[in-house]
């Protein structure tokens, strides 16, 4: 079947070929991070709708919007190894109208962790999430684990606002060294990769512990020894519904999650981990 490449409504409507629609949302410069949720998706829907856009409204003013990876071209080539059936490809004059005013709020979850330092990213998340959502109209929606806060906020925006779609997470893909695979990876000179390797170290490292606060000491003191070229931002142990830090005799699943810039790249990466197991 050939792939088809929808630009609005209009076309995804005449896309449809009725059973269930799978939507996979990127922002493009696809890897196998993204060609795993195609897979899940392939097995869960009779179509799958993979959308490309880099959405502006989920970066700051100093963050890398206009440096972001385009690779178009190469990304259709990808889903159509994968059997993708449409890729949904809006125009970002078609998304927003210059006049918009209404737009969805992350509520205090999109302010604490991630949300603290990137001020307005999950509410711009979430507006794009949930228009790509009205327009494919998804039976089910594939999000990366890798994105942690993003897939959690997604699955309650789902639940806050009544959506009926389906939202399957699905586990992050890292390379054999553990690096998480990201689209913003190809900015990491040799030397970059090699100290960016501290963040699934530290998360590994945090994870083989059973207390919070031994989890939190052992992933920082990795973090630390990686030296000043390791700018982190922050290292959490948070409940995985809420994004709030766990206290200390929290049982249960937890995620731990970092973010740090590497010389001008910023990569993020967590793992889920048991604490306190009985
Ligand atoms: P992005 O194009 O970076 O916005 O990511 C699109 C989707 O792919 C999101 O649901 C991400 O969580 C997911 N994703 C990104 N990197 C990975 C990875 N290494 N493994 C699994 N999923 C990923």
């Amino acid at each position: 079947m050939e792939l088809i490449v929808a630009r609005g409504r209009e076309d995804l409507v005449k896309a449809r070929r009725g059973g269930t629609v799978a939507l996979v949302p990127t922002m493009g410069a696809l890897h196998e991070g993204h060609r795993s949720l195609i897979r899940q998706a392939r097995v869960r829907a009779d179509q799958v709708v993979v959308s490309i856009f880099v959405n502006p409204l989920q970066f700051g003013p100093n963050e890398d919007f206009s440096r972001y990876p385009r690779t178009f071209d190469a990304d259709l080539e990808v889903c159509r190894e994968e059997e993708v059936d449409v890729v949904f490809h809006p125009a970002a004059e078609d998304m927003y109208a210059p006049d918009r005013q209404v737009s969805v709020s992350a509520g205090e979850m999109g302010r604490v962790v991630e949300g603290a330092y990137r001020p307005g990213h999950f509410d711009g998340v979430l507006t794009v999430v949930l228009k790509l959502f009205n327009l494919v109209q998804p039976d089910l929606a594939v999000f990366g684990q890798k994105d942690a806060q993003q897939l959690a906020l997604i699955r309650r925006m789902v639940a806050d606002l009544d959506l009926p779609i389906e939202i399957l997470g699905a586990p992050t893909v890292r390379e054999p060294d553990g690096l998480a695979l990201s689209s913003r990876n190809r900015y990491l000179s040799a030397d970059d990769r090699r100290v960016a390797l501290a963040l699934s170290r530290a998360l590994r490292a945090g994870a083989a512990r059973l207390a919070p606060a031994e989890i939190r000491e052992t992933a920082r003191a990795v973090l630390d020894e990686a030296g000043p070229e390791l700018d982190v931002d922050y290292l959490a142990l948070v409940d995985p519904a809420t994004f709030a830090e766990v206290s200390d005799d929290y049982e249960g699943l937890a995620v731990l999650a970092v973010a740090a810039k590497v010389g001008t790249t910023r990569l993020i990466d967590n793992v889920t981990v048991t604490l306190n197991p009985a």
